[in-house]
């Protein structure tokens, strides 16, 4: 889109409102509204000043006055208003001549846009596609978000059976699933066909076409959308537009929705696989009918390339305390540092398929509380890394393996490398293993530091506090 067409769309559906939406540090949406008399088709070059310095991640820079500049591709009807409202998805930068003004080096979008260009000009591929699966769960909005935060799910309770049913559900617990027992039969069962269908047609009407939709494991509600896939700042911007459809859709019937990695003890947590593949002039470079699972030499030092640098992407891959409380052993998340076809504990799953174009791996890891352009990013990175070093996974004790990971025997599994376990192990790892990120300036030390500095900070909050399992374990002891 245009400016001139988004102005047009604005008009022929009598925008009051123009809202700037942009990724924070950490990879939560923010924004601003202004009146839509401001909307002029200079705005998308000379940018809106605003007040950046209490947005998390960004508050160190001297100077507060920044621009959002926006994307007109990124312009949309918001269906969650009450009065008409035209969203834009921006560009942070420092105020200056319109078109020229220095990009911020801490916003999010610039990193993707930065990598993509740095993929470019390697002359390896000119395209990364991206396919991101997040899961989440839908909760009963009213009991959740009024406990005091010490709350927390536990499937085995009658209690948070009964808030997959919702607040209208009647206690009848002959149709609840069982833990891990939610993938996927039908109603009366699943209790959120509905809203996941209304969830795809909001998504589709804002342009995002969607592939299934369906219940996942986790028995007390948890469900997944999965989007088309496409290249990495595009399938970025597209993730945070989902999130919102998401989530809003939820919360205008009373529920909420939550994307961190392990809400309910016991049953299967929430990840975001990430597909990954390279193309160059419209050919797709992953496939080689000799190769393991259909894959090329390129494939597979890309592969090398992540699964090396695994530890530090789980950082940003996997970027919560909770993140870790989901990738342990039983729940389809991974633990182990290797690939394989079909192997689900595997960290690198390539899914089954004889189509060159389809031909891709899957990095199961990352947890939708992950900032998706960093992820995305810092996922090319490393496989660019590889590929550079020629790091092939099989030399480094990465597979590929296609027993079931789960049911090795100790002896087996200590010949494996493992995930962190811990997201200070993850920040420790990236603190020591991040040259491959800083390649063409892609990322910068500043953002790493600022982006540890954070995750430390919410690490330490978790570390601090007694959890309510604590109480159980030791009150009388
Ligand atoms: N929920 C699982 C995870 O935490 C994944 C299940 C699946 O393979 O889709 O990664
Ligand atoms: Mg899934
Ligand atoms: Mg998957």
């Amino acid at each position: 889109m245009t400016p001139e067409e988004v102005l047009k769309l604005a008009k022929e559906n009598g925008v009051k409102i123009v809202d700037f939406k942009f990724s924070d540090l950490p990879g939560t949406w923010q924004h601003f509204s202004v009146p839509v008399h401001v909307l002029s088709e200079d705005l998308f070059t000379e940018g809106l000043p605003f007040d950046g310095s209490s947005v998390r991640g960004f508050q160190a820079i001297n100077e507060s006055d920044m621009l959002v500049i926006p994307d007109a591709n990124t312009a949309f009807l918001d269906p969650f208003t009450a009065v008409p409202t035209l969203s834009l998805t921006c560009d942070i930068a420092h105020p200056g001549p319109a078109g020229s003004q220095k990009p911020y080096s801490r916003d999010p979008r610039y990193i993707a846009k930065k990598a993509e260009a740095y993929l470019r000009s390697t002359g390896i591929a000119d395209t990364v596609f991206v396919g991101p699966e997040a899961e989440f769960y839908i909760f009963d909005n009213v009991r959740y978000a009024s406990q005091d935060n010490i709350q927390y799910a536990e499937i085995d309770s009658e209690e948070s059976q009964w808030n997959s049913r919702g607040k209208d559900g009647v206690r009848n617990l002959g149709h609840l699933m069982n833990v891990k027992g939610g993938y996927f039969p039908v109603a009366p069962n699943d209790t959120h066909q509905d809203l996941r269908t209304e969830m795809v047609l909001n998504l589709e009407a804002l342009g995002i076409t969607v592939e299934a939709h369906h219940h996942e494991v986790g028995a007390a509600g948890q469900c997944e959308i999965d989007y088309k896939f496409g290249p990495l700042l595009d399938t970025a911007d597209k993730l945070m537009l989902f999130k919102y459809v998401i989530k809003n859709t939820a919360h205008k019937y009373g529920k909420s929705v939550t994307f961190m990695p392990k809400p309910v003890y016991g049953d299967n947590g929430s990840g975001m696989h990430t597909h990954q593949s390279l193309w160059k002039d419209e050919k797709p470079l992953f496939f080689d009918a000799e190769g393991y699972a259909n894959l090329s030499k390129l494939a597979r030092y890309y592969i090398g390339g992540i699964l090396s640098h695994a530890p530090s992407i789980l950082a940003i891959a996997a970027p919560s305390t909770n993140s870790y409380k989901r990738l342990v052993p039983g729940f389809e998340a991974p633990v182990n540092l290797v690939f394989s076809q079909g192997n689900r504990s595997a960290a690198v799953r390539i899914p089954r398929t004889e189509s060159a174009k389809a031909t891709r791996m899957e990095f199961r890891p990352p947890d939708p509380t992950a900032n998706p352009y960093l992820l995305f990013s810092a996922l090319l990175m490393a496989g660019l890394d590889g590929i550079r070093n020629e790091i092939d996974p099989s030399q480094y004790g990465y597979g590929p393996v296609d027993k079931d990971l789960y049911s090795m025997t100790p002896e087996e599994l200590s010949e494996i490398s493992s995930v962190p376990g811990s997201l200070d192990e993850a920040l420790k790892a990236l603190e020591n293993d991040h040259a491959y990120l800083l390649e063409g300036g892609v990322f910068t030390p500043d953002l790493l530091e600022k982006y540890i500095e954070l995750k430390r900070e919410q690490a330490d909050q978790v570390r601090l506090r007694p959890a309510p399992i604590e109480f159980s374990m030791y009150y009388d002891a």
